[in-house]
């Protein structure tokens, strides 16, 4: 058997099979696009993809793909074969430089909110060769952009890569001020936790709601649920830990540092953690990781729900966006370091950061807007919708010092006068964590708790680097002109302490006491994706993206359209699918155990036992009957009234206020019949079934 060191990136032409592969030059020419965004020539172009074509034949490809990821947040793929034809009927195997860096997609089924129409259906994908090629199921999958025919991007990768130029420029301009005239370059880096569950597939064959929604729609609360906390850090079962093996192999060989595996808190989830790395491939490896998490688990009678909250009653999944900067010379720019020298540039930073998030709360929020993320954000188990921060006891000290103008009573008396004296040491590993926070301080970055399992973490990370960078351009604008440096710096960073101090929040995120003291400070409380999409086009928002040439308002606009549509699509799709379930299956189900019910009454009663059993059994069963056909025929008609041909944000807007309550009265509804049916009668596999069946 292979070893770890063996598997790892064997499917991945990186950097060691390039400069095994390639003439020197080319190497070299190559890297220089790669390091410093230089253009590619045509020839360097080919020579690679030659290299790559002899690379991907060998190890059994057989066609290529450019890899790109549109806007519904999954990846898309049409696959070419190398193949050509010779006279005399034989074939040979090609691939251009050409065919490499440029691809036309027909693509027009895909989501474009408007920025083509299907008869300009033409859109062009891109070489990205920042990220690796890599071979998926004989395929070798070339990482592209893609943007139409006018250059709008159409993806989520463009305006990824342009927010990491964005953050750079800006950063790089800072560090110089600080004297780093060796840092050339600054890249966020990205460690995405993804949480998951896995449930039976011949139990999940038997759910329509699962199979249409990948989440329950339906579902009484079992006995036990996650009240043990028996589940989180437990030993991983067989079954799941021979798919965890299955699941890092593949990883490991498409070069995914796969690290972490462990049971989270609801019976039948998991996560898989791997070691960060630059935002755009933490990107590109956690699309791959989704993929291979539900084909792996496929293999095994296993499917992976990667939905936000696929059971009532039990934690959903997320996906922890740990995020960082750094530099060219391999220093974290969120690191709190040793030196004072160090102290005060890392204070920059983090007001940067601090200011970034309270600035724009509404776009952190909107970056993880989603239907299936909406169930999860304030369930008492995710971060509220409420953005705020967690920096810690001792940091805060410090910077409340700092503000206050005293003396750091903390571990270690300081005088608190930026670069002029040393930060106390923070502890490393932060004991005082906190899991309730949507924007958390964890010792060296930030970890952004509040992304849906499923979500791509492009969007979150587009507005990440952006909203940093433009702190960072106002810091440097002011600092760059400035007389005295340090004083300057010194006055910039408690001022911004004073101005934003009130998105840090240490408490309990989950309490309801944060709801009211949020609003009391004026932070945005929004709920909904409905409420929170919009926000991509506000006037702050518009200017800002186009400020750092990551988003135009176009590219902004169907973004947001994009987002609701789906939003109001996916209600859709519940609320038919409950329909279906409730008509043709709970219906029928649950009348015949109630036929059968009044008839064993009867007989009962016909040998005159009616004094141990009696109609109100019967009756109380009807009642939930009639309340369960009420229902149905309320959806039916909200989902018939919805009204034609409106604008996305109208449409989500009444899916969102008239359609989820009837979709939550119908579940309630046949959720109270579950529990007083005969087990055999009732028509799918129940929670206790799906949660804890799997050994
Ligand atoms: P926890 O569950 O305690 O939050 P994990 O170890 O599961 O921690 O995950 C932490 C994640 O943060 C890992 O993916 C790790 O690689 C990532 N990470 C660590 N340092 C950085 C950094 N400087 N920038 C971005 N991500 C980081
Ligand atoms: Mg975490």
């Amino acid at each position: 058997m292979a070893t770890v060191e063996e598997l790892f990136g064997i499917n991945v032409f990186n950097d060691s099979v390039m400069r095994q592969r390639l003439p020197k030059e080319t190497y070299k020419a190559l890297h220089k696009t790669i390091d410093e965004g230089r253009r590619l020539d045509p020839e360097v172009a080919s020579v690679v993809a030659n290299a790559m074509k002899d690379w991907a034949l060998e190890r059994g490809a057989t066609h290529y793909t450019h890899w790109f990821q549109p806007l519904n947040s999954v990846t898309a793929e049409k696959h070419d074969a190398f193949i050509s034809p010779m006279p005399g009927g034989a074939i040979i195997q090609e691939f251009s430089g050409k065919e490499l860096v440029r691809g036309e997609a027909d693509a027009s089924s895909l989501p474009n909110g408007g920025l083509r129409s299907t008869f300009e259906a033409r859109g062009y994908t891109a070489w990205d060769p920042t990220s690796y090629a890599f071979i998926k199921d004989h395929i070798l999958c070339i990482p592209t952009a893609y943007c139409s025919w006018g250059g709008e991007a159409l993806d989520k990768k463009t305006p990824l890569l342009r927010s990491m130029e964005a953050l750079n420029r800006q950063a790089v301009r800072i560090l110089h001020l600080f004297g780093r005239l060796d840092a050339t370059r600054v890249t966020p880096t990205v460690g995405p936790e993804q949480e998951y569950f896995l449930v039976d597939k011949d139990l999940f064959d038997r759910r329509s709601d699962l199979i249409f929604s990948g989440r329950t729609l339906f579902g009484a609360k079992p006995p036990k649920g996650q009240e043990l906390g028996d589940h989180f850090f437990g030993t991983i079962q067989t079954r799941v830990q021979a798919f965890m093996a299955d699941l890092n192999e593949e990883l490991w060989k498409l070069g995914v540092l796969a690290k972490t595996e462990h049971n989270e808190t609801a019976p039948a989830q998991h996560e898989m953690a791997p070691i960060y790395a630059v935002a755009s491939v933490a990107c590109d490896h956690n699309q791959i990781t989704m993929e291979m998490m539900k084909k792996v688990a496929l293999r095994h009678n296993l499917v992976c729900l990667l939905a936000e909250k696929p059971f009532e009653g039990v934690n959903g999944s997320g996906k922890h966006n740990n995020w960082s900067m750094f530099t060219n010379t391999g220093y974290n720019l969120l690191d709190p370091g040793d030196s004072p020298h160090e102290s005060a540039q890392f204070l920059c930073f983090l007001a940067a950061v601090i200011k970034a998030v309270d600035e724009n709360q509404d776009l952190l929020r909107a970056s993880v807007a989603s239907a299936g993320n909406d169930h999860r954000l304030g369930g008492c188990e995710a971060p509220p919708a409420i953005i705020s921060i967690f920096l810690g006891d001792e940091l805060t000290e410090i910077l409340e010092a700092l503000e206050a103008g005293a003396a750091y009573s903390g571990r270690e008396k300081t005088d608190m006068t930026v670069g002029v004296h040393a930060l106390p040491k923070f502890p490393r590993d932060t004991t005082d964590r906190n899991r309730t926070s949507p924007f958390a301080f964890t010792g060296n970055k930030f970890e952004f708790r509040s992304l849906g399992s499923s979500a791509s973490v492009s969007d979150a990370n587009v507005v990440l680097n952006t909203i940093v960078a433009e702190s960072l351009r106002q810091f440097a604008d002011e600092l760059e002109t400035a007389e005295d440096f340090r004083k300057t710096l010194h006055d910039l960073i408690v001022r911004t302490i004073h101005d934003h101090k009130r998105i840090i929040f240490n408490g309990n995120n989950y309490s309801a006491e944060w709801v009211e003291e949020a609003a009391r400070r004026g932070l945005l409380n929004l709920p909904s994706t409905v409420d929170a999409l919009p926000c991509y086009t506000a006037e702050k928002n518009i200017r800002l993206f186009e400020t750092h040439r990551v988003l135009s308002e176009t590219e902004l606009r169907s973004r947001r359209d994009i987002g609701l549509d789906s939003y109001a699509k996916m209600i859709n799709i519940e609320a038919e699918t409950m329909l279906m379930m409730a008509r043709r299956q709970i219906l029928p189900a649950v009348l015949k155990y109630a036929g059968a019910l009044a008839s064993s009454v009867n007989a009962v009663r016909a040998a005159d036992l009616s004094l141990a059993c009696g109609n109100p059994l019967v009756s109380s069963l009807c009642a939930g009957i009639d309340a369960l056909n009420d229902c149905i025929g309320l959806l039916s008609d909200t989902l018939s009234a919805k009204p034609a041909a409106e604008a996305p944000e109208e449409a989500a807007r009444y899916m969102h206020d008239k359609v989820l309550p009837v979709m939550a009265a119908l579940r309630a509804a046949a959720d109270r019949l579950e529990t007083v049916t005969d087990r055999e009668i009732w028509p799918f596999p129940t929670y206790d079934e799906l949660l804890f069946s799997i050994q």
